[in-house]
């Protein structure tokens, strides 16, 4: 099997945007994809989807780890999660604070029974894990945070990969909406946005309460295993997401090796590569 990866960047609003903003997040989407592909030559798909992401979440043009989005009490709280295709198991943090990468401690809980964790249990077993203490925030999202502004710019990242053995994996972290309601779940950490199995993994981005109600990657993934082909499978749920005129954008790869996004609003930054042809959002 060609090892394939697929990253996102969550949404890119035109409108609020400069076109500076727009050339530095095709540059760093291309870096990091084309890394991301050499590291899975050597790696597993679940390996590489976090590598992925936390590379993503090291750089502050996107809304996860560094450069987060901070709620409406003036804090940040991320969400992150992994998924693995061979063992279906998911592993995920909600809301942890202070930490520089939040999918390298959902990557830490996959080991454990308990995999998902929120809040202050997910911030003591990441100091446990030694995960040190580490601030995310950038002072453009403080102006932001100020003049709250925050609304436009939604941006979460993701990674699917799937390796030489045909092993699929997804993975997600953001920052969340920026001025939520501390407590408020992302659908980052949960299946509706972070799912995979043998057949199909898929990442989501955009307005989380939307990505739950559609169920958006695990209809995408259970259509695939039914028999449906990815755009298929991509079409039919983005029209059930339409129907209440949600607004979210996905990624995925199939066991055959077939890439595919979609964005129900434009447009979802994302770039992908095949170690021959890299691809990256105009
Ligand atoms: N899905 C994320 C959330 O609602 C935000 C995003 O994708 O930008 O928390």
């Amino acid at each position: 099997m060609q090892e394939k990866v697929i990253i996102h960047g969550g949404f890119f609003s035109e409108s609020s945007t400069t076109n500076e903003v727009k050339v530095a997040k095709q540059k760093a989407l291309k870096d990091i994809v084309e890394k991301t592909h050499e590291y899975l030559k050597m790696h597993t798909a679940i390996e590489t989807v976090v590598y992925a992401v936390s590379l993503l979440e090291d750089c502050d043009l996107f809304n996860a780890g560094l450069g987060s989005q901070i709620q409406s009490d003036g804090k940040i709280r991320m969400s992150a999660s992994l998924m693995d295709g061979v063992s279906k198991k998911f592993a995920g943090v909600i809301n942890i604070e202070n930490v520089k990468n939040p999918i390298r401690v959902a990557e830490k809980l996959m080991a454990y029974d308990d995999r998902v964790l929120g809040g202050e249990g997910a911030i003591n077993f990441a100091r446990a894990n030694n995960f040190q203490f580490y601030n995310p925030e950038i002072p453009q999202r403080r102006l932001e945070y100020e003049q709250k502004s925050a609304s436009k710019r939604i941006g979460t990242v993701g990674c699917v990969a799937i390796d030489k053995e045909g092993r699929l994996a997804a993975a997600t972290s953001t920052g969340g909406k920026g001025f939520e309601m501390p407590g408020r779940v992302s659908d980052s950490a949960t299946p509706a946005g972070n799912y995979a199995t043998n057949d199909c993994a898929v990442s989501c981005t955009g307005v989380g309460e939307d990505i739950v109600s559609a169920a958006l990657a695990t209809k995408i993934v259970t259509r695939v295993s039914d028999g449906m082909m990815l755009q298929q499978a991509f079409e039919k749920t983005f029209k059930e997401l339409a129907e209440f005129d949600g607004f979210a954008g996905a990624i995925a790869i199939d066991k055959k090796g077939t890439i595919y996004h979609l964005d129900s609003h434009p447009s979802m930054v994302y770039a992908y590569t095949d170690g021959i042809e890299t691809f990256v959002f105009k």
